[in-house]
């Protein structure tokens, strides 16, 4: 059984021709993309290292990783968005960038400890089984290689900013896209990687000013947030 819930796929499959509208539904993961690919690059050397995306979508994260010198697979399970990432690839000047329809635990299967570094950004959370997403991470990712997980935390002021807020008042996200019940507290998500047999090195809150629509990296985990 794959663990992935077709509802999910189809709803990032619907959108997949606005995944480079920089004003479009995916505006937010354009705006935190440079944030995080600094935070990443800050920890992981990315030039010419092999690097991961899970659940990469229309590879907003892959490809801006592949222009900094990394050579990086992209893999989904929803076609659209891998295709709107393959063809965006080919007009980015990217030197070694590559995506592929697979389930992240069949890849770790395949291809054991062949990764420098493994990103999984805002996934998780749109997961059935997100422990098993990430032990299939730990596997992928060569021994002493880095892993990245973002997502939303699990508390009222996450439900109140990510849902109510983002998604019914200020509508800087389609209704629907996130479901409360599966947010992940860091605690629970470092108890995944600890049991998955990796060390946890840091946490980094992403906050954001609806007013001023800026976004910035803090220690403030209440809501997104990223672990190393
Ligand atoms: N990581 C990207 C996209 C986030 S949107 C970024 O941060 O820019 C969430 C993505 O997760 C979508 O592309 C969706 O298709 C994908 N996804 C959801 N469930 C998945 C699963 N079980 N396996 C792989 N990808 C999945």
């Amino acid at each position: 059984m794959v663990n992935a819930d077709t509802q999910e796929l189809n709803k990032f499959g619907d959108l997949a021709h606005r995944w480079w509208d920089l004003e479009g539904e995916f505006r937010p993961l354009h705006q935190i993309n440079p944030l995080r690919l600094d935070w990443i690059a800050s920890q992981a050397a990315l030039e010419n290292a092999r690097v991961l995306d899970v659940g990469c979508g229309g590879g907003i994260l892959a490809e801006s990783m592949a222009l900094r010198g990394a050579d990086v697979l992209g893999i989904d399970l929803s076609s659209k968005p891998l295709k709107v990432a393959q063809l965006h690839a080919l007009d980015s000047g990217a030197r070694s960038l590559a995506y592929r329809e697979v389930a992240v635990e069949a890849l770790a299967a395949e291809q054991p400890g062949s990764f420098d570094a493994v990103t999984c950004m805002e996934m998780l959370e749109h997961v059935p089984d997100p422990a098993s997403v990430v032990r299939a991470c730990a596997v992928l990712v060569k021994p002493g290689g880095h892993v990245f997980f973002s997502t939303l935390n699990r508390n009222a002021k996450a439900f109140l900013l990510a849902i109510v807020g983002a998604e019914h008042v200020l509508r800087m996200l389609p209704k629907g896209t996130h479901e409360y019940a599966k947010f992940i507290r860091p605690s629970e998500l470092a108890g995944f990687a600890r049991d998955a047999g990796l060390e946890v090195q840091g946490f980094k809150g992403l906050e954001h000013n609806p007013l001023t629509k800026r976004y910035w990296l803090s220690v403030n985990t209440d809501v997104n947030y990223l672990m190393a």
